[in-house]
């Protein structure tokens, strides 16, 4: 028991914005009772759902984020729960003294240009969810017997897909991607990934290490034309960012030593091309690209054009949350409306949902201790009757409800059907999630 027991908060979304409230909260509020919801049965969100497959070693932070839960009797998960479906955002507020929307921004945003709505155009989050085997995306069913593809941007979600397409069984064996996508990943006909960027080397949106990673694929080699890298740093860039920008040039440079065709697959990295617009008839045939310049820092369109051959593009170009009724939405930045994360008294936002689309895991967890310490500040009144309304709330609607110990049980069916050294073998559906834990029953 602690200081604030007789305090509850509801944690809507258990990816890492919500997962760090969640931890800030025991920290700083001793006793207080925690209910972390989520649509799916499976916690964590883009950490299962998102980070690359091949990237086991940073999706381990999932562990940290399950002791939380584990070693605090005060912090239950309520999985299989969705805010806007089967509770209201008003209920919650009846329930708990305060709300937390932590639901992440997994809505794709759109190019905005011709021909986005042809067959084999994908937004990132549907790709990645794809090879990842999130529950919305299994069927999406990408055709890949094609020559080329299209990824635009070059952010590290970028680089994610286009390394995940040139991966080869053996380097994916220690990891979870679902098994649909290796087959049609090894068999596809595919031959060249061209990603474009808006802008030049000096403003690649991509982290080193993640760069790195396209030097050294098994089956397929990334090229660069050595003419558009710079040969110095810009005199007027600060010290810091001339050492980071340094080291991604050096990488574009080994980059550029490769030649296209030497390995069954060959990442083409174009800097300075917008795409204006996706060409063919109901399916993609190619891309027509604009030529941009970069002047005093804005990216400048030149008018030219050019027109790359394929049959599949991915955009790569970040997301947005959704509006839930009763939630004060703005359109434009595709975020929830909030002052310094207060959205409307006793509701809060954090993650995705709150700052929109950027930044890394880590991130998250600044934001989301201050956000709690809002929180925690605005306490006030008599205590809200807590997680055994919630109790009644699922019981009273006929809802699977999946506590932490009944995803531990899913947790451990993924790993037993696993095939070594793959650490599990994920469930693809909701369904086939609730089916394996009510077997066990
Ligand atoms: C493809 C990709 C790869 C990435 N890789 C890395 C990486 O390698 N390293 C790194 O540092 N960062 C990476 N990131 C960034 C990182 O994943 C994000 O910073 C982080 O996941 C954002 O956390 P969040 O909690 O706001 O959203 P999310 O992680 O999206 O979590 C939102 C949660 O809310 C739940 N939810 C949604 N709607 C509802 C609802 N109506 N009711 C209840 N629950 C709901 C979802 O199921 C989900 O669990 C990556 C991002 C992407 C898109």
């Amino acid at each position: 028991m602690g200081e604030f027991s007789n305090r509850s908060v509801a944690i809507v979304g258990s990816g890492p914005g919500g997962m760090y409230v969640a931890q800030a909260l025991l920290e700083k509020a001793p006793g207080c009772r925690v209910d972390i919801i989520d649509r799916l049965p499976s916690p964590f969100g883009l950490i299962r759902g998102g980070v690359a497959p091949d990237h086991q070693k940073t999706k381990r932070v999932d562990q940290k984020y399950a002791q939380s839960i584990t070693e605090n009797e005060s912090v239950r998960y309520v999985g299989n729960v969705a805010l806007g479906r089967d509770v209201g955002l008003d209920e919650l507020n009846q329930i708990y003294d305060a709300v937390v929307l932590a639901y992440g921004a997994p809505y794709d945003n759109k190019l905005g240009i011709p021909g986005e709505d042809k067959e084999n155009v994908y937004g990132s989050n549907a790709f990645v969810g794809w090879y990842n085997c999130h529950p919305d995306f299994k069927d999406l069913g990408p055709n890949l017997e094609i020559g080329n593809a299209a990824v635009i941007g070059i952010g590290n979600v970028a680089i994610d897909v286009a390394r995940v397409l040139s991966r080869t069984p053996a380097e994916m064996s220690t990891t979870d991607i679902a098994d649909y996508a290796m087959d049609s990943i090894e068999a596809a006909s595919l031959k060249n990934i061209y990603m474009f960027a808006r802008r030049g080397p000096l403003e690649a949106a991509c982290t080193n290490n993640e760069l790195k990673e396209m030097g050294v694929l098994e089956a397929a080699t990334t090229v660069v034309d050595p003419s558009v890298l710079p040969a110095e740093m810009p005199e007027e860039m600060d010290d810091r960012e001339k050492k980071v920008r340094a080291r991604i040039v050096d990488t574009f440079k080994e980059l550029s030593q490769a030649k296209a065709g030497e390995k069954r697959r060959t990442v083409h990295i174009e800097f300075f091309a917008s795409p204006t617009e996706i060409l063919g008839g109901d399916k993609v045939e190619g891309i027509r690209m604009e030529r941009t310049k970069v002047e005093n820092g804005r990216c400048i369109s030149t008018g030219e054009t050019f027109d790359i051959p394929c049959e599949m593009v991915i955009t790569c170009i970040g997301s947005r949350a959704e509006p839930i009724e009763g939630i004060p939405f703005n359109d434009r930045s595709g975020i929830v409306e909030h002052e310094e994360g207060r959205v409307s008294p006793g509701v809060y936002a954090a993650g995705w949902v709150k700052r929109g689309a950027t930044g890394t895991i880590g991130t998250n967890r600044l934001d989301s201790y201050a956000v709690t310490d809002l929180l925690i500040s605005d306490f006030a009144g008599d205590p809200m009757p807590g997680p055994n309304a919630m109790d009644s709330l699922v019981c009273d609607r006929d809802l699977q409800a999946v506590s932490f110990e009944d995803w531990l049980v899913i947790k451990d069916l993924e790993e037993k059907a696993a095939i070594e050294p793959s650490p599990r073998k994920k469930f693809c559906t909701v369904e086939s999630m609730l089916e394996g834990l009510n077997a066990t029953r």
